[in-house]
């Protein structure tokens, strides 16, 4: 690997296609992948993973939003894209890019028909998405015979697929609650196929639920994060390899003597001569201020270094007293030694919010396979 000469967020490949095939190989062979590729592909890089996730055999994408679909596109993304959430005021761009909607609530539905019809459209695929207990989006089980009514008036539009959203699916203190949404999601499904005599797609896990609850794959499963190498439990963390590895290198370093203190409003004090090392990266990048004031370290020469002081908007001040190092050299934030699940739980928060928070300033450099 080449040394970083700025702060680079690394996006292996390898990875990406390693975790790809171990989390397909939890499920059976016949059912479909839908890789979630929303938010930067989870702040990595879109259209470098979406298309080796395409040369690969994903059978689906999803974004959170048409914009996000529309840059795939752009790409030269062929695979179908699901949009989780899409507004009115972008239906025409969804059409252009044929990009198919997560219908969630009656007016959204409502406005989606009355533009298809609109533009003549016969069968364009849609997704419906019902709520058994997230309780976010989603139409409830008792609006099911309005929605089917809706549905059968119209030829504009065709349900490619129905699906759920699990809210609890890593955490095993919720089984039950989780088996009642896996239970209310397929009496669902069973009603949709008596109404419409065809079975549209079904799906309800996402990365946890594909682990923990196989039984529940049906014909599509929905993977973000594990494609990312993370699984929210320490057992499926060891089949997975983290995509992403944050780096960068030191810029200068200060030489204090016992007594001086370290950056904005002198909150780390030295307690004999230190060596403190100072990077090019801040909470402007996505590394929060909560990450300051030793609660987490980073990586030098695979050696520990805490974070010292305040965290400032592009600087990150690290105590390398006991590291023999110099001006220029790599350091890790996360990725390598360094598991960001650890990192992101000294900031009181989860990978996912980490990784997504990595702002676009930082250079993306794409490590093929
Ligand atoms: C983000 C998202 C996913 C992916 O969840 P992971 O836990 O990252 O696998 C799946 N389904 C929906 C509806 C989502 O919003």
């Amino acid at each position: 690997m080449p040394k970083a000469q700025e702060t680079v967020l690394e996006i292996d490949l390898g990875a990406l296609a390693h975790n790809y095939r171990t989390i397909r190989s939890n499920v059976p062979q016949d059912v479909k992948f839908m890789a979630v590729i929303k938010a930067y592909a989870y702040g990595s890089d879109s259209v470098s993973v979406a298309q080796k996730l395409e040369e690969i055999g994903a059978d689906y994408f999803a974004v959170a939003y048409i914009q996000e679909g529309v840059r795939l596109r752009k790409a030269g993304i062929s695979t179908p894209v699901m949009i989780f959430h899409p507004q009115k005021e972008n239906f025409e761009q969804l059409l252009e890019h044929c990009l198919e909607p997560s219908l969630y609530s009656e007016k959204l539905l409502k406005e989606f028909i009355a533009f298809a019809e609109e533009k003549q459209q016969k069968d364009y695929p849609v997704h419906i998405k019902f709520n058994t207990g997230m309780n976010r989006l989603g139409f409830a089980e008792k609006e099911t015979g309005k929605i089917f009514e809706i549905l059968r008036n119209t030829s504009a539009v065709k349900v490619q697929s129905a699906f759920s959203h699990l809210a609890a699916s890593e955490d095993w203190k919720e089984r039950e609650f989780t088996l009642g949404q896996i239970n209310t999601f397929r009496r669902i499904a069973t009603k949709f196929i008596e109404e419409f005599s065809y079975e549209p797609l079904l799906h309800i896990c996402n990365t946890s639920g594909i682990f923990n609850y196989p039984e529940a794959a049906l014909s599509m499963v929905r993977s973000g994060i594990g494609l990312y190498g993370f699984g929210n439990d320490k057992n499926i963390d060891t089949d997975l390899k983290p995509v992403g590895t944050l780096k960068t290198l030191i810029s200068q370093i200060q030489h204090l003597e016992t007594g001086e203190t370290v950056g904005y409003n002198r909150t780390y004090k030295v307690d004999r001569p230190s060596k403190i090392a100072t990077l090019p990266l801040g909470y402007a990048d996505g590394i929060h201020r909560k990450y300051g004031n030793e609660k987490i370290g980073v990586f030098v020469k695979e050696q520990y270094a805490p974070i010292v002081g305040n965290i400032c908007m592009d600087i990150i001040m690290i105590d390398v007293t006991d590291i023999d190092c110099e001006e220029g050299d790599e350091v890790i934030i996360f990725g390598g030694p360094q598991h960001a699940t650890k990192f992101a739980k000294a900031g009181d928060t989860i990978s996912y919010e980490l990784i997504t928070g990595i702002s676009q300033r930082v250079t993306r450099v794409i490590i093929p396979e």
